[in-house]
């Protein structure tokens, strides 16, 4: 998390330089970053791809993404004048061990230039695939040596399970010390996600409500609108329990069930979110069957286009199990939400984009008014509201206006935009700024992501094991499947959704 200062000399590589992150996420966050003064004077950017290409022409495309994809919109020609020449690029098959001596050849001519050692990043922006292959030829051109001045950040996502999880951080283990290592789970860089830290432990009135006495249950819930579209090839090997609840989701539940930690440092923070993890309750087969919920999308309409089912989506196996929806009921085994259940709810082709965090407090002990003046009454609820809205709203009882004595419920909003009325940062900016500074506390540990996958491995094997025989179960612009309504309804809830105007 930023402090005031800047970095230090820096190179940047990035490994997959030509792909898609680069251009939609690293690219524009690098300008942007440079735009607000936070990169050093002395920076190169050396982006890496077998496509070959010169410098100039690698810096055309980064501009086109830029133009095409930045908050910040067009970029002024003097600013492209002074950030364009920082980008350099090296046309490398990250297979191949010999073509690692470039890149130390480059960042020598830099450090010669600059007349003093630089700190170096690894983006690794590649398949998953080519990740330990691209860290062990690093270290065999000896570009990984300086603990200090070395740093290597992995994308999403870290393993398939929890064995290769294991062998992934084993493997980097051996290469690098664990503070060189960045784990990158961009949800911990999005501004309404920090702040709920900020919301939780710089304010005295929350700590005493925040636990199994005052709350009632948690809701999580990430949803999308999208389909899976032209990625069923990554997609089909992986699913929602994979590529949100193990990592995001899990993540911003960490952050709403940690203790405060001592201080707001890297260890302390990452400390506290693993205390969590471990403190989860495991599951068995049978708590698989009664706490985990999985759906498929089929075909339907969605603002008035016909979509097509996961099964029918391009390149998709028409008889795929994977999941493109799951909700989990899971419980943290510890004195402060012992008996408190958080419901994690993903899915695609959902009505809606929305990621909402919902804190439903218990109800009043005793209502000292009679029913006849409560027009609506509701149990109090903080919703935190992550995107597209970014909000901190709080639910209370509220009287009507009018000379009878009427009550309804009315929110408290705290809305980012209405407050600061300047643009939040993207999320790879934080990210990418902690990078250069070497402050990982937004960042998952080794520790942690293991934890992680060893919740989610039963419902993972039990999900391989069964095939589901009702996919596809939900249609487009619903809410899910209706095992996903009746896991919370069993209980005595329903999902909350948070409307696209905010209101109730
Ligand atoms: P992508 O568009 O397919 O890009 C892959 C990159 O890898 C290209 O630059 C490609 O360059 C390079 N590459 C492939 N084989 C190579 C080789 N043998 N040697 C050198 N370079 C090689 O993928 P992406 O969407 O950017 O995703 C990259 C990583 O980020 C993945 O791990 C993904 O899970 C993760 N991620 C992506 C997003 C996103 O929004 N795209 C979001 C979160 C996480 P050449 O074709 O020039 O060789």
């Amino acid at each position: 998390m930023n402090t005031q200062l800047k970095s230090q000399p820096t190179v940047f590589v990035i490994f997959g330089g030509t792909g898609d992150l680069n251009a939609r996420k690293l690219a524009p966050a690098l300008y942007n970053l440079y735009l607000e003064g936070w990169l050093p004077e002395q920076f190169a950017l050396i982006g890496t791809g077998r496509t070959k290409l010169t410098d100039e022409e690698f810096q055309g495309r980064m501009l086109n993404d830029i133009n095409e994809f930045s908050r910040t919109g067009k970029v002024a020609e003097d600013k492209w004048a002074a950030f364009g020449p920082h980008i350099h690029y090296q046309a490398a098959d990250v297979q191949n061990a010999e073509t690692y001596r470039d890149f130390g050849k480059l960042i020598k001519k830099f450090e010669k230039e600059w007349q003093g050692p630089a700190n170096v990043i690894y983006y690794l922006a590649v398949a998953p695939n080519f990740f330990p292959i691209i860290a062990e030829n690093l270290a065999k051109a000896g570009l990984t040596e300086d603990a200090d001045r070395t740093r290597i950040v992995i994308e999403k996502p870290f393993g398939h399970d929890l064995e290769s999880a294991k062998e992934l951080n084993a493997l980097l283990a051996r290469i690098f010390e664990e503070k060189q290592i960045y784990r990158i789970d961009h949800y911990l860089g999005k501004e309404t996600v920090q702040n709920i830290m900020a919301f939780r432990f710089a304010n005295a009135i929350m700590e005493p409500l925040w636990n199994r006495d005052h709350i009632e249950h948690v809701q999580i819930s990430v949803t999308e609108s999208l389909g899976v579209g032209e990625r069923t090839g990554y997609y089909d090997g992986s699913g929602a329990l994979r590529d949100m609840i193990q990592n995001h989701l899990l993540q911003l539940l960490c952050i709403v069930a940690m203790e405060p930690p001592v201080r707001f440092t890297a260890e302390e923070v990452r400390d506290r979110k693993v205390d969590v993890l471990r403190a989860m309750r495991r599951f068995t087969p049978e708590t698989v069957r009664e706490q985990a919920v999985r759906g498929q999308y089929g075909a339907g309409w969605l603002e008035g286009q016909k979509v097509p089912g996961y099964r029918e989506e391009p390149g998709a196996n028409p008889q795929s199990n994977t999941e493109t929806f799951a909700a989990v009921k899971f419980f943290v085994d510890n004195w402060r939400w012992q008996g408190v259940p958080f419901y994690l709810r993903t899915g695609k082709r959902l009505h809606r984009s929305a990621s909402v965090i919902t804190i439903q407090f218990k109800d009043v002990p005793h209502l000292v008014f009679s029913p006849e003046t409560v027009e609506t009454m509701r149990q109090n609820r903080l919703i935190i509201s992550i995107q597209p809205e970014m909000s901190i709203r709080l639910q209370v009882q509220a009287k009507r206006p009018g000379v009878d004595m009427m009550l309804n419920t009315v929110d408290m909003v705290f809305d980012y935009k209405g407050t600061y009325q300047t643009q939040a940062p993207e999320a790879y900016e934080t990210l990418l700024l902690d990078v250069m500074l070497g402050d990982q506390t937004l960042f998952m540990r080794a520790d942690q992501v293991e934890e992680a996958w060893d919740l989610v491995m039963p419902i993972l094997t039990s999900w391989q094991n069964r095939i589901s025989q009702n996919f596809p179960n939900y249609s487009a612009d619903s809410w899910g499947p209706e095992d996903a309504e009746a896991l919370v309804a069993k209980d005595g809830f329903h999902w909350l959704t948070l409307p696209l105007n905010g209101k109730k």
